[in-house]
């Protein structure tokens, strides 16, 4: 089956990018092995206009809402491969079925960034999480620790005070770099203490479960800090894997080159959201649709054959 476009990837880019396409009346195809994409782990979303709070899942099923009710194709899978023949891009998906298209947008996000320590694989599951949202409610008056400094960490932390006893805050430089509403938010509350310019070094327990953490250095004169879980939100690493062996080109950083057009040095492949670099470390759900909104405009021009 040969499309205009295929996007590869169903988070607020991807999305955003599907539902300016339908109104381009360009024949696509929408891919996304986890369909909303990060922001369904979101617990709590105070900057997206139109929306004073509302839960990431809640705005992805919004957005997912809007984009089946245009009618696009949707395929909820993960694309293995992509070759290009001459003018045309080849995918292969998890499920053995092959598409084809003119242009891709690419907007695959990133993947949760790991700690790479001892009990980090062995705990996952059992006090280990990447995701508060999902988790938190298995740590309901527990000790838990949240590693990280970010938006997410810290309203990672503040959504897990909301059930936990206590929630320690790890982050390994002073000050934290979430935005000082939310640093306010987590300082004045009683349950959440942060530990600045330490890091972990171990994830400890039993067969069962997490018990503690070993620290770089002693906190309240006490090497090991006890907990029950740990949420790890030290961000993420672009999902360029596909891109590689197609020759499109990185940032050092490992995120995807765009042009103010969002489109690559390959022809015919766009890319938009926190896979590529347009807005630099700034990774947000408002940069996200933008840059999907703005990608979509530009593979109308390309088929066009405005545009090269
Ligand atoms: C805990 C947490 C809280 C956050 N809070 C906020 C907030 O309050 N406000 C805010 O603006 N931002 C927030 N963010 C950041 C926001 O979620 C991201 O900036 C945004 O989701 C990026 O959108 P995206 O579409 O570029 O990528 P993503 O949302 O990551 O979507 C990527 C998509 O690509 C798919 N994909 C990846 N690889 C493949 C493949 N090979 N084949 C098929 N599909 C693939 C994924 O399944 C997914 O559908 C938060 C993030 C986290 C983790």
């Amino acid at each position: 089956m040969l499309y205009d476009l295929i996007i590869i990837g169903a988070g607020p880019a991807g999305l955003t990018a599907s539902i300016y396409a339908s109104r381009y009346q360009i024949k696509h195809l929408l891919i996304g092995s986890r369909l909303g994409g990060t922001m369904v782990w979101a617990s709590m979303i105070e900057n997206y206009p139109g929306f004073e709070l509302i839960t990431g899942a809640d705005l992805a099923q919004k957005m997912m809402a809007q984009v089946k009710k245009l009618g696009v194709e949707i395929k909820n899978t993960g694309v293995l491969e992509i070759k290009q023949k001459e003018n045309i891009f080849e995918l292969k998906t998890e499920n053995d079925e092959v598409y084809e298209a003119k242009a891709l947008i690419i907007a695959t996000g990133t993947q949760r960034q790991k700690l790479n320590i001892p009990g980090e694989a062995d705990y996952l599951g059992k006090g280990v999480s990447y995701c508060a949202t999902c988790d938190a409610a298995f740590f309901k008056e527990k000790t838990v620790a949240v590693v990280g400094g970010s938006n997410a960490a810290v309203t990672s932390a503040l959504h897990l005070a909301d059930l936990a006893q206590k929630v320690y805050l790890i982050y390994r430089k002073r000050p934290l770099r979430a935005d000082p509403i939310w640093q306010e938010r987590a300082q004045k509350n009683a349950k959440v203490e942060i530990i600045y310019e330490t890091n972990i070094m171990g994830i400890l327990g039993d067969e069962q479960k997490v018990t503690a953490l070993k620290l770089d250095k002693t906190y309240q004169q006490n090497e090991q800090l006890k907990v029950d879980g740990l949420f790890i939100e030290i961000g993420g690493q672009p999902g360029t894997e596909l891109m590689k062996p197609l020759g499109v080109e990185l940032n050092k950083e490992g995120y995807l080159k765009v042009k103010p057009d969002m489109s690559t040095n390959v022809v015919g492949i766009f890319a938009a959201g926190d896979v590529a670099n347009a807005f630099g470390e700034f990774r947000q759900i408002v940069t996200a649709t933008s840059e999907g909104a703005l990608a979509a405009n530009s593979v109308y021009r390309f088929l066009m054959g405005t545009k090269k």
